[in-house]
């Protein structure tokens, strides 16, 4: 069994010219072959106001790209068909598709209707006005392009429990009061009050019908798309109860396991791995926390004691449920949640996710692919270019043939730090041995073990050209540059990775 590796093959601001599914397809092979099993796929439903931003501004989630409805029948990246075709594509290469649901609003009503309504504070959600107000808000979703086919359902004020609306120049929030309930669903941590609502119409899944209608689309869509698995967005803000049932569902439908993996944005672990074991554990966990002590080290730099790289995460508290990155969508530079980590640190990072043995990694588009796009700040348009993270390929290669094992850490400096992997019987020259400075040029004793003894490594990055020989148990003086990584392989190795580089 091979190593696990998500790709996330898309990001915020990849261009709105309807070709990402095609272009995925087209990957398909040169993924697999780097070892990447699982593919991550953005919203494939259609957005309010058409193209503008990857999916998450939900309209509705039975029009994959096949309606002509707000403005286009394709979504930014295709055509239902061109989906369908993409995941045929992965699928044809053993690699698994994974669906991003986002269930917690939807964006674009149809119309809007009168109701009642408390205004919240926006920085505290349990405070709130006494008084009822009338309010008319765009709440009823009849989807008139698609005209009933797959769901008559019809979304109206009693599907939502809150509202924002632009009104006297600034937005405000707006509790529904309606028979389902006239209070915010129950949340799990405080942050914000309660943080039910984070934006648009928020679903209230009390509702009844709400439940059976997502169930129902939910069914739907895996018989449609024959989607492996999801990437639940904004887990925060929806009661993890209807998680339960939905997956429940699911599973009791198909008779299988959904691979699963939750987005919990949060600092707070302990709030994290509350949710993920309300969950049963049926889902990863976005490891946050460790995505911001990475920004935390790129920044303090040589002042960053790189031993404690690993403390408050959920890779370190709940290793097996942590779903770990670099950076994402959200992070990216331009977004509201930006918090970009540093180009210097980034393939150090990506060494202390790719190369040890706990954490399901997951690797960004545009740091494999680079990106190019401006951002909007005020009046002034600012160019952005993402280059691609140098020797990403290469990682993500000796993470698919190489890091398997035992694993040592030599965690013994404040600013470098090395760990070997002391390979396996079934892979072919595996065992590597990884050692990283955020400070100056460096060097630790590392052993590896009888296997390797008399071997000669050879750093695969390229970052350190001289060849090195362990004696007689495996053991080197292991070389690494001043703020770079280097990934010493068997000399052996060398030419597998460049076989699985090629092409
Ligand atoms: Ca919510």
């Amino acid at each position: 069994m091979n190593n696990p590796t998500m790709f996330q093959f898309f990001h915020w601001n990849y261009p709105d010219d309807g070709n990402l599914w095609n272009h995925c397809k087209e990957q398909a092979a040169r993924l697999a072959k780097l070892g990447i099993t699982h593919v991550w796929l953005p919203p494939a439903y259609k957005s309010a106001r058409g193209t503008w931003e990857p999916g998450y501004a939900v309209y509705d989630l039975f029009d994959l790209g096949e309606f002509d409805q707000q403005g286009t029948v394709r979504t930014r990246h295709g055509t239902k068909d061109q989906y369908i075709d993409c995941i045929n594509a992965l699928h044809e290469h053993q690699l698994q598709a994974i669906a991003d649901i986002v269930l917690n609003h939807k964006h674009g009503a149809d119309e809007t209707e009168k109701m009642g309504a408390r205004e919240v504070n926006i920085e505290n959600r349990k405070e709130m006005s006494d008084k009822i107000v009338e309010i008319e808000a765009h709440t009823k979703f009849t989807f008139p392009g698609r005209k009933g086919k797959y769901s008559n359902f019809i979304w109206d004020k009693d599907s939502f429990t809150g509202v924002s609306e632009q009104m006297d120049n600034r937005e405000r929030i707006f509790l529904i009061q309606h028979n389902m309930g006239d209070n915010w669903d129950q949340m799990l941590d405080d942050e914000m009050g309660n943080f039910d609502y984070l934006m648009g119409a928020d679903i209230d899944f009390r509702n009844p019908f709400v439940r059976e209608e997502v169930k129902k689309w939910g069914e739907w869509y895996i018989q449609t798309t024959n989607i492996d698995g999801f990437r639940l967005d904004a887990v925060k803000h929806i009661n993890y109860r209807f998680f339960q049932e939905w997956l429940h569902y699911l599973k009791d439908t198909f008779k299988k396991d959904f691979f699963c993996i939750a987005e919990y944005w949060s600092t707070k672990t302990d709030a994290i791995i509350n949710y993920c074991n309300a969950l049963g554990k049926q889902s990863l966990m976005y490891d946050v926390p460790l995505h911001f002590n990475f920004c935390n080290a790129a920044q303090k730099k040589n002042d960053y004691d790189i031993r404690s790289i690993f403390d408050n995460t959920v890779l370190k508290e709940l290793p097996d449920s942590s779903f770990t990155f670099v950076d994402n969508h959200d992070s990216q530079p331009g977004q509201s949640l930006e918090s970009y980590v540093d180009y210097w640190f980034q393939p150090l990072a990506y060494a202390l996710i790719l190369l040890r043995g706990k954490g399901f990694p997951c690797i960004f588009y545009p740091h494999l692919y680079g990106a190019k796009y401006d951002i909007q700040k005020g009046e002034e348009k600012i160019p952005i270019e993402i280059v691609p993270v140098p020797g990403l390929d290469k990682m993500m290669v000796v993470r698919q043939l190489l890091a398997y094992g035992e694993e040592y850490d030599y965690f013994d400096h404040p600013n470098t730090v090395g760990w070997i992997r002391r390979g396996i019987e079934e892979k072919a020259f595996s065992g590597c041995a990884v050692l990283l400075s955020t400070g100056s040029e460096g060097n630790k004793v590392m052993e590896l073990g009888d296997r390797f003894a008399h071997k000669t490594f050879t750093d695969i990055t390229g970052n350190r050209q001289e060849k090195l020989t362990a004696d007689e148990h495996g053991k080197a003086t292991f070389l690494v540059n001043g703020s770079s990584v280097s990934i010493w392989i068997l000399e052996e190795a060398a030419g597998l990775i460049q076989q699985h580089l090629s092409g």
